[in-house]
């Protein structure tokens, strides 16, 4: 059975992963509106990465016969003043996010449950990666600042991200 503090911190990580969802989606859409196509791609992919997140945990947790339990997602920002500004908030949320997955790890190591301590281990490189991506952004929006021809190539580049799904979910 699984431990009550680990099953509580994975529903309250599911949610976590849902409100990332919905502030990537609301990145998207205010990117679409402000006329950046490709950052609105860049965004949207994010943003389903984000639920495939969340179903991975759920899958976990009904493998454990253990019941997810969703709970109402707080509201997120709508307009951002930049797109550097967008990155910039993905990477310092993307460092709390990583901060919650070592958490659960370091609980599953607490609670000698070797099971968690495994799917956590995805999470964890999941988020190395997260963070590097978010850091390359912030970098390439940093270097077009106040350049529209290089914004424009910028967006065309990010047009071009396509969505993978992710191994756990693959494997099904
Ligand atoms: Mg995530």
């Amino acid at each position: 059975m699984l431990n009550k503090e680990i099953h509580d911190a994975i529903n309250a990580q599911i949610n976590a992963e849902m409100w990332s969802a919905y502030l990537y989606l609301s990145m998207s859409m205010d990117a679409e509106n402000k006329g950046y196509k490709g950052v609105a791609n860049w965004f949207y992919i994010q943003y389903r990465e984000e639920l495939d997140h969340a179903r991975i945990f759920m899958n976990y947790l009904n493998s454990r016969d253990a019941k997810v339990e969703l709970s109402a997602i707080e509201a997120v920002p709508t307009t951002w003043e930049s797109v550097l500004q967008m990155f910039r908030e993905t990477l310092a949320h993307e460092q709390k996010v990583t901060a919650m997955i070592n958490a659960i790890g370091m609980l599953a190591h607490d609670e000698n449950d070797f099971a968690t301590a495994n799917r956590m281990t995805w999470f964890i490189d999941e988020q190395v990666e997260e963070e590097e991506s978010a850091r390359e952004m912030v970098a390439s929006a940093e270097a077009v600042e106040g350049n529209k021809y290089g914004m424009y190539m910028l967006d065309k580049e990010l047009g071009g991200r396509t969505y993978n799904t992710p191994s756990p979910l693959a494997a099904e």
